[in-house]
Formats: structure tokens, C-alpha cells, sequence
């Protein structure tokens, strides 16, 4: 991920100011511990806190959070629609090209691929990346691969910066929701609905974190707020799947990364690069094997 900002000149959007999760009670905090030594065993920093020094790295937060774990290396962005149109201006700069259309049919052999397009027009190409994101496995399906994608929905709401001074992201485990500093807002996020792709958004959702977000920074002032809605497309083992067709080597999937679809998708471009170009991969890719269902 830092190679690509680097190259894409977004190293600026990156925050470092780390996370700190917060917990209501001692016996919350030690349900956490074994997650904790895990990370350890991974290297990844963290201070646990209580007291002043939790103070410190939020002030204004409600005396319910007793203890709190500060991880600094833990790195968000400072917008990450902003992030997405800048990489793609770089990809732009190299030479891709966007076109808006609505895929309805994809047929594959071993040569090459043919989309069909709603208005009934066709794309040819020796390659395909089906990265579709929560309705991926809809075309997988026309290919005879069959995928069980779901939809994890996720709500947030979008305040003014001036709602509150958030130092850094806080995480609320024990809610199921984060709030996050970015350049252009406060977004309070997180919920899991397993609502599918066709219903409309449930709002009361990103009201009910608002309310919570007030009890839990009793300074924050949650007006002014837009909400939003988004569709996390998620697998059985929270593992992507990234691989081939299995009736056609042109055909190259990549979606299913869940929660973690920002931080991962460098990584799996990069991987969609070595299949491409026919390379042998860098990792093992048993485990993001389409036909591992
Ligand atoms: C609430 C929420 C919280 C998140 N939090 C995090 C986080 O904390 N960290 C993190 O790293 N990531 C996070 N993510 C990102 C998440 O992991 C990604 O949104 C997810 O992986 C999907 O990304 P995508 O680019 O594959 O798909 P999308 O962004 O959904 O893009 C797929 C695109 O394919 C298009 N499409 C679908 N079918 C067709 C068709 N037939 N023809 C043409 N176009 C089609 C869709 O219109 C869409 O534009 C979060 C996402 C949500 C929704």
C-alpha cells in the first residue's frame, strides 16, 4: 500500500496518529488480552492505558471508558473517496481507461473474454478482473463458478470536522463501531447488517451510533451529519477470493475482501498483475482459491 501512494503521490493521505480502543469495564479489557499477545507474537505495537494517560490521547471522553489500548502504528486515511480518485488519476496518467456501463452478460474461453453490455453492445479482451464488489458472485455464477458472497451492509454518518476534536480513530469493540477523524469529516461507522443487495438502507442504524457516539464523547454535536450506506462483500472464511475462472484462464477474480477492502487491494492488485502477465505468484494462493467452496 505505501509503494502505491508513494508512486500515486498520496503519502499525504495517510494518517499515523494510531487508534485507541476503548473499554468499559476490567473484565471487557481482559476478554481482550489473548487478542492482544496474539499481535504481539506479530510485532504490532501497542501501549495499554487507563488514567492520564487516556486523557491524554483523547480528551473528552466519557468516564464509562476505564481502560484503553493504543496501537501507534495502526494507520487510517484521510479520506478515503478522496484516496480512491487520486490513485485512479494516477491510473489514468499510465494509460487506463474508464467506461460507465452495466455488465449483464460475461461468456469466456481459453483465448479471451466477451462482456455484454446493457445496451446490448459487446467488450472483447484476453483478460477479464471481475472485481464487482458485493454482486461479483452474479457474474462468477455465468461462468459456472459458484461463490457464496454475501453482503456485510455498514452504516456511517459523516459530521462536520468541528463535531468534535478526535484525536485519532477510537474504536468501540464492545459497540461495533469506530469513530475517525478524516481531512473532510467526523465519520462515526461500523454496524454488520445482513440485509442483501436490494433493500433499501435501514438509517436507523447510523442514528442509533450517532446516539451512542454522544454518550460516549458527551462534547460531540451530532448535527449537521450525512448519512451513508455501503455493501462489505463478504465470504464464509472473511478470506477474499482471488484466482482464476474455473472454466477459463482469462477470467481473473478479485473481490470478497469484506471489512478490509481498502487496506488489502494494493496488495491484490498486485497480486491480478502476476496472473496477468502469466507470472509465478509471490504467495501462496490456495487459500483465495475461487473453487475452495
Ligand atoms: C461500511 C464499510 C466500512 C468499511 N471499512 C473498511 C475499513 O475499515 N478498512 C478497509 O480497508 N476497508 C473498509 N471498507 C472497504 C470494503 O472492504 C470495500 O468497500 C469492499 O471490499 C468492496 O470494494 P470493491 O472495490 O471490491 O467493490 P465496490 O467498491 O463495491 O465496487 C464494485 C463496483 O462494481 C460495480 N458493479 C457491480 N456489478 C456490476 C456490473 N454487472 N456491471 C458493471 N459494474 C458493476 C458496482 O457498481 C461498484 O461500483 C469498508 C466498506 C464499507 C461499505
Amino acid at each position: 500500500m505505501v509503494g502505491l501512494l508513494d508512486r500515486s503521490g498520496t503519502r499525504q493521505m495517510l494518517r499515523e496518529d494510531g487508534s485507541l480502543e476503548l473499554y468499559e469495564s476490567e473484565a471487557e479489557f481482559r476478554a481482550g488480552l489473548s487478542g492482544w499477545a496474539a499481535r504481539e507474537r506479530f510485532g504490532i505495537g501497542f501501549r495499554h492505558v487507563e488514567g492520564e494517560s487516556l486523557a491524554g490521547l483523547q480528551p473528552g471522553l466519557s468516564p464509562r471508558f476505564v481502560k484503553g489500548t493504543f496501537v501507534p502504528g495502526w494507520k487510517t486515511v484521510a479520506d478515503p473517496k478522496l484516496l480512491g480518485k487520486a490513485v485512479w488519476a494516477y491510473a489514468q496518467s499510465k494509460g487506463a481507461r474508464f467506461e460507465m456501463a452495466r455488465v449483464d452478460g460475461v461468456a469466456a474461453d481459453q483465448d479471451g473474454a466477451t462482456l455484454t453490455l446493457a445496451d446490448g453492445s459487446t467488450r472483447q479482451a484476453r483478460h477479464v478482473v471481475i472485481a464487482a464488489g458485493a454482486w461479483s458472485h452474479l457474474l462468477a455464477r455465468q461462468l459456472g463458478d459458484r461463490i457464496p458472497l454475501e453482503t456485510e451492509r455498514g452504516y456511517n454518518t459523516t459530521l462536520p470536522t468541528s463535531a468534535f476534536d478526535v484525536k485519532r480513530q477510537l474504536i468501540f469493540s464492545g459497540h461495533g463501531f469506530v469513530i475517525t477523524p478524516l481531512d473532510t469529516g467526523l465519520r462515526v461507522g461500523g454496524a454488520v447488517e445482513l440485509g442483501g443487495i436490494e433493500r433499501p438502507p435501514n438509517f436507523n442504524r447510523s442514528k442509533a451510533l450517532l446516539r451512542k457516539a454522544v454518550q460516549f464523547l458527551p462534547g460531540l454535536d451530532p448535527s449537521g451529519g450525512r448519512d451513508w450506506m455501503g455493501f462489505r462483500p463478504s465470504l464464509p472464511d472473511s478470506v477474499p477470493v482471488i484466482g482464476r475462472a474455473t472454466r477459463s484462464r482469462s477470467v481473473i477474480y478479485a473481490f470478497g475482501h469484506g471489512h478490509l477492502g481498502l487496506t488489502q487491494a494494493a496488495a491484490t492488485g498486485r497480486l491480478i498483475r502476476e496472473f496477468v502477465l502469466g507470472q509465478t505468484s509471490s504467495v501462496d494462493l490456495g487459500p483465495f482459491s475461487p473453487q475452495r467452496f
